[in-house]
């Protein structure tokens, strides 16, 4: 079982957008995914048609109240592919899991239990680099940054790194970066070539060959709860998602 988080702590680079597609790209592959939505927000349980009003149990139960994976994931409507779900009464586990012991490690032990069930573990992480995101980094092999070509994209990228490398030395020595992902790209836009320069000059080969474009189709998809590849097939968005997620299979990091 391999673990990823899509992380980035700078808010709408396209970080849910991409753990559900490639989610569903996984297992469309013939992996069996399970998403994990670590964010209050509960932008990727929408993301794939769940109410989150209706949820029993979501990611809060496994990560600060003691419950197992297996009891409280919904096996969505696609193939291949469970959700844990979230809503915003995940926000106070920044705050309940302070004074715990192992606080960093809740997620990884929950995910041990269902390491012969998956083989791909998704984790959509919240837009900061707390403890919830942490638990995510503590838990993952690899770690996918979205990177958004637009300005200020670069801006926060170093204190990430400086987080990766830290949880790398003191929790997590497995952990790696699989994947700089830049998304959001306008070929109209002069930036948005600056941009792509700048992160390939700096992250070298870490950076996937496949570009997201800024495409319409992405942006209306959550709304029907849909991924891509379910919404709008022939679209821009569903081509580049499809062309990644086939590039960070072969490279072996799914
Ligand atoms: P947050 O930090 O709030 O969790 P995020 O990093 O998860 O945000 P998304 O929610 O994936 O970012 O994207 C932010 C917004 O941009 C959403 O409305 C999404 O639908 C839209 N979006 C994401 N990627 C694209 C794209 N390639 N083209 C057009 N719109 C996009
Ligand atoms: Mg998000």
């Amino acid at each position: 079982m391999k673990v990823i988080s899509i992380v980035n702590q700078k808010g709408g680079v396209g970080k849910t957008t991409t753990a559900v597609n490639f989610a569903s790209y996984f297992a469309q592959a013939g992996k069996r995914v399970l998403l994990i939505d670590l964010d209050p927000q509960g932008n990727a349980t929408t993301g794939v048609g769940i109410e989150k009003n209706e949820l029993e149990y979501s990611t809060y139960d496994v990560i600060v109240s003691g419950k197992n994976i297996n009891e409280c994931v919904i096996s969505g409507k696609y193939n291949n592919l469970d959700i844990l779900p979230s809503k915003i009464d995940l926000a106070g586990a920044e705050i309940e899991l302070v004074g715990k012991m192992s606080r960093e490690s809740k997620l990884k032990k929950k995910l041990e239990n269902v390491k012969e069930m998956y083989d791909t573990v998704i984790v959509d992480c919240p837009p900061s680099l707390g403890l919830l995101t942490l638990n995510s980094l503590t838990a993952s092999n690899y770690v996918i940054v979205p990177i958004q070509c637009e300005f200020y994209a670069l801006e926060g990228l170093s204190q990430l790194i400086n987080t990766i490398n830290l949880v790398k030395s003191e929790l997590n020595p497995l952990l790696d970066i699989g994947g700089i992902l830049l998304t959001m790209f306008d070929s109209r836009i002069k930036l948005s070539d600056e941009v792509e320069k700048e992160v390939r000059g700096y992250f070298k080969e870490k950076v996937l060959k496949s570009v997201i474009p800024r495409n319409i189709k992405l942006s209306e998809a959550p709304s029907y709860g849909q991924p891509i590849e379910m919404y709008a097939a022939s679209s821009k968005g569903a081509h580049a998602y499809k062309e990644a997620a086939k590039e960070v299979i072969d490279s072996g990091i799914a």
